[in-house]
């Protein structure tokens, strides 16, 4: 019934209502697949960008329930959605699904993004370069010839993995609750790639925690860490790919032993940029999207 009423007239400029009510027959739609969906930052961040663009283009979210990714592909594409961003649980269903992956994609059974092109879905992978981006433009942190650390062997920790592998670390020790998941983890990276031990974090330039591990108040008894704050110091950057709360108890205990500490905030802004530059073929607006989701 509201979508038949008469829109009222607007007095917000170009503001976000006045764009929102341009939105026609002709608007190119591009949207973010998961389940939940509604608490998800990628529409906030494509809209950002496709305003900042001056793009008649726009982007939403779509509930798809566990399992069913690959009927929404078949449907976005008789719809013409021209691309889509997919979040859990459904980067690996839509690897399956997709007509042709990016070496990325494929090696990470993963696909972040997918692209609609002539002949069919290219599914591909943005969370590793993503976060790169993010550390190169926030610490100009450039992993060539460095020693990394990442805490964890899933999805996500995978891409990091492997794009630090690609980025020319000198090492990317592994460190995983359930070694052989580790052991797989660490083989994305090359020959540069082997399981070790948190222990041998204070000689790594950058430690990542890619796991849930680290989130309890220190205040509440015995914390436990991903990596014990007391082996990290100055000079190394710390990052955890968490970003709500934006510092974590164990970014904050980091901190507190003098690292510069980054959450897992530019690893989303800058995973969605690649991904509007996947569709779009233009250079992304990565600082309005920044100031998007930090409420600038
Ligand atoms: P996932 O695939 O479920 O992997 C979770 C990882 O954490 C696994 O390695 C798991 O170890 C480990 N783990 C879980 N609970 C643990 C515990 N109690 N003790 C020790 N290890 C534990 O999850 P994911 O998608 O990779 O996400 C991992 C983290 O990254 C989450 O905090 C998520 O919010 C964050 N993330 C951030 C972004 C971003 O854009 N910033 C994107 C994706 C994910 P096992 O292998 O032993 O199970």
């Amino acid at each position: 019934m509201s979508s038949d009423r008469p829109r009222t007239p607007t007095s917000d400029g170009d503001g976000p209502l006045a764009r929102a009510l341009r939105l026609s027959a002709a608007t190119s739609v591009v949207g973010v697949i998961g389940y939940p969906i509604s608490h998800s930052l990628s529409p906030l961040l494509h809209n950002t960008a496709f305003a900042e663009m001056g793009l008649d283009w726009v982007s939403v979210g779509f509930p798809v329930p566990p399992g069913q990714a690959a009927r929404a592909l078949i449907g976005a594409r008789a719809m013409g959605i021209r691309g889509l961003s997919v979040t859990m649980p459904h980067k690996e269903e839509a690897a399956q699904a997709s007509d042709r992956c990016t070496t990325e994609a494929d090696r990470l059974h993963a696909v972040n993004c997918l692209i609609n092109e002539e002949d069919g879905w290219l599914g591909d992978n943005t969370d590793g370069a993503g976060l790169l981006a993010a550390l190169a433009r926030s610490s100009r942190f450039d992993p060539s010839g460095q020693r990394c650390m990442v805490v964890g062997a899933g999805g996500a920790a995978r891409a990091v993995i492997a794009a630090l592998g690609d980025g020319g670390a000198s090492e990317v020790i592994v460190v995983n609750r359930t070694a052989a998941r580790g052991q797989s983890a660490a083989a994305l990276a090359g020959p540069s790639g082997r399981v070790g031990t948190t222990a041998e974090a204070s000689s790594c330039a950058l430690v990542v925690n890619a796991t849930p591990v680290g989130m309890d108040d220190v205040d509440s008894g015995s914390p436990v860490w991903p990596v014990d704050p007391g082996l990290l110091g100055p000079g190394q950057l710390v990052v955890d790919l968490v970003y709500h709360p934006p510092v974590t108890p164990w970014l904050a205990a980091a901190a507190g032993q003098g690292s510069i500490t980054s959450n897992g905030l530019g690893m989303l802004v800058h995973q969605a940029a690649l991904q509007i530059e996947r569709w779009t073929g233009t250079t992304a607006p990565v600082d309005a999207m920044w100031a998007a989701v930090e409420g600038g």
